[in-house]
């Protein structure tokens, strides 16, 4: 039921109650105005009654005053009282009940006071009334007439006294039953009253202060809390429409949370692959400062490991003749492992070269553990780098202890595994050109440059600690003519025969450099000038023995060579004085007749 229809009952309750309200005032007053208009009858008819009285007494006056003095004048007199009395008895009769006695004793009032009117009038016609006898006799019978008249006429009083009587008993009656009406109208009003005011407060007020204060607790942030109102109408449809409202809130306030809680994970995310973009920048950065091999796999050892809290880090290099894996950085214990390539998790991963993450190593087949690399992990990643577009090694990142990577991890192995790659390639290219810097171009001995550098400082050390050093110079005989007879590139080639011999004769810690055209200087750290006359004379028979193409058109008939010997002594000055010494020694081996050794 709507509200609307709901003030109506309540109206049409408040309209019957004034409606049954009208039709008692209306009833009750016509019914006091048919007791009014009674009582007013009543009163009338009392009136006329006691007119009637006394004028039937002033009636009989006339002839009796007649009787006495015979004055004419009485007849007029009588006449008119008569008609007065007439009129009187007419109105009389017209109120007078017409079931009751009272119409009776009216007509036997009018009849009688007709018998006395004639009397009357025979009296009043007797010529000199007095002291007649007959008229004397007439006027007794008219007085006894009169008195019965008058008999007559209070027992009319009486009737309608009891009329009366009656009458006031009937109001009494009615004034009461009104009474008891009227109670029970307001009664019935008060209950009717009551009645709405508690569906009223029952229907509407109760429901809106529910609402009300619903909408108090919602807006204070009690989701949870539900409009109870059972209403029909549209506070009920308004409590459901809130109640949905209020779910919707709810639901919609949930939704916020959960996606506010997935942009703080996905901060927290952002700001961890911040921290980790901010460790390969500085990976990158350091790498690209650096370029000894070395140093740069501990530098990527140690970087790593810290940005990606690893419990291990190793670096493994491809080694292209044995087709092996190496250790090359991390992993101490485990330093002597290798692992071929296209076998077990490294060999495939460094030909496929593809990085993989291993979270669950139990589902990987081809997972191997070796002793103080990966015998106690619980997750892997494995992350191939490149060198001049080839597979030159791999970055791996171990966890323990059940612990796993994540994607940003693993992207960041990936992208730091691509900046090692980078740096080794610059790390090797920078070795290269080092050697190449100190290397001779024909015959792969230090050059010139190295060997001044390198005696200046031995020479420096010799001094200092008093240690021993020697120079061996040495010079090829006669190769003009070599290169005149065999060519220019046979020249060459000898160059670089001899070059290899020399290298295999001296120590592997003794500086053998192409001083020059075909001549040729060694640094002999901690060796005394025996020793190294010892090891130029051992040179100098095996070129003589060796047997170089072209070499039988030399004036020997072979190849030979010529050595100067020195070595730093007391006094000496400078590593310029020694090469002087070795110079001049060497000159000497060539004037002796070449093919010797001069110390
Ligand atoms: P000697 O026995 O006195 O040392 O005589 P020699 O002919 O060996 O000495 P000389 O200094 O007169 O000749 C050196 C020659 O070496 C001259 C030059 O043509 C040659 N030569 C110098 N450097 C090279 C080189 O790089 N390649 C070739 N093929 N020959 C070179
Ligand atoms: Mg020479
Ligand atoms: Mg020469």
């Amino acid at each position: 039921m709507g509200i609307t229809k709901r003030l109506l009952g309540f109206h049409g309750i408040g309209f019957a109650l004034f409606v049954l309200f009208a039709v008692f005032s209306y009833i009750s007053l016509s019914s006091y105005q048919a007791i009014n208009n009674k009582s007013i009858e009543l009163a009338h008819k009392i009136e006329l009654v006691g007119d009637l009285q006394s004028l039937i007494h002033k009636t009989l006056m006339p002839p009796n005053d007649y009787l006495i003095t015979g004055d004419i004048e009485e007849r007029r007199n009588f006449a008119k009282l008569i008609t007065e009395t007439a009129a009187l008895l007419e109105k009389m009769k017209a109120v007078a009940n017409k079931a009751d006695d009272e119409k009776t004793q009216a007509q036997e009032i009018e009849k009688g006071f007709i018998e006395l009117q004639q009397k009357a009038l025979v009296l009043l016609s007797t010529n000199n009334p007095t002291s007649n006898r007959k008229s004397s006799a007439l006027m007794k019978e008219m007085d006894a007439f009169g008195s019965d008249l008058a008999i007559k006429i209070e027992k009319l009083h009486n009737l309608i006294w009891s009329e009366m009587d009656k009458h006031n008993k009937k109001t009494d009656a009615i004034s009461r039953r009104l009474f008891g009406i009227f109670m029970a109208i307001v009664v019935i009003v008060l209950f009717g009253s009551f009645f709405v005011g508690f569906m009223f407060k029952r229907k509407i007020a109760l429901p809106l202060l529910e609402l009300t204060s619903s909408a108090n607790l919602i807006s204070q942030g009690n989701l949870e809390h539900r409009v109870n109102v059972q209403n029909d109408d549209e506070i009920g449809l308004l409590g459901t429409q809130f109640n949905t409202m209020a779910q919707s809130l709810k639901e919609k306030i949930d939704e916020v949370k959960e996606y506010s809680a997935s942009l703080e994970k996905a901060n927290r995310r952002l700001d961890q692959n911040i921290l980790q973009l901010y460790a390969l920048y500085n990976i990158s950065k350091n790498l690209s400062a650096t370029f000894e091999m070395e140093k740069l796999l501990n530098q990527v050892v140690e970087s790593v490991s810290q940005a990606l809290k690893l419990h291990r880090l190793s670096v493994m290099l491809v080694d292209a003749q044995s087709k092996e894996l190496k250790i090359v950085a991390g992993a101490d214990k485990a330093q002597e492992a290798r692992f071929r390539l296209g076998e077990g998790v490294y060999g495939i991963i460094a030909v496929i070269g593809i990085a993989e993450m291993l979270n669950d190593l139990s589902a990987h087949p081809s997972f191997i553990p070796t002793e103080g690399l990966d015998d106690d992990i619980s997750s892997l990643i494995c992350a191939p780098f490149k060198g001049r577009g080839q597979v030159i090694g791999l970055l791996n990142a171990y966890r323990v202890g059940g612990e796993t990577f994540d994607e940003a991890s693993y992207e960041l192995l990936i992208a730091t595994a691509s900046q090692v790659g980078i740096a080794l390639e610059n790390a090797m290219l920078f070795e290269e050109t080092k050697i190449l810097a100190i290397t001779d171009g024909l015959t792969s001995l230090f050059n010139r440059r190295y060997f001044t550098e390198r005696l200046n400082e031995e020479f420096e050390r010799a001094c200092r600690y008093k240690r021993e050093l020697s120079l061996v110079m040495m010079d090829i005989d006669y190769f003009k003519k070599y290169n005149d007879t065999n060519g220019h590139p046979e020249g060459d080639k000898l160059l670089k025969d001899f070059s290899m011999i020399a290298k295999k004769i001296f120590r592997s810690s003794d500086i053998v450099s192409r001083y020059g055209g075909e001549e040729f200087v060694v640094i002999l750290p901690e060796t005394g000038k025996e020793m190294a006359f010892t090891i130029a004379e051992r040179l100098r028979k095996e070129i003589e023995s060796t047997e170089f193409a072209g070499g039988k058109t030399q004036p020997d008939g072979r190849v030979t060579i010529s050595l100067g010997v020195t070595s730093v002594y007391e006094g000496l000055k400078s590593a310029d004085d020694l090469v002087k010494n070795a110079d001049n020694l060497l000159y000497r081996a060539k004037e002796k007749g070449r093919n010797r050794t001069c110390a």
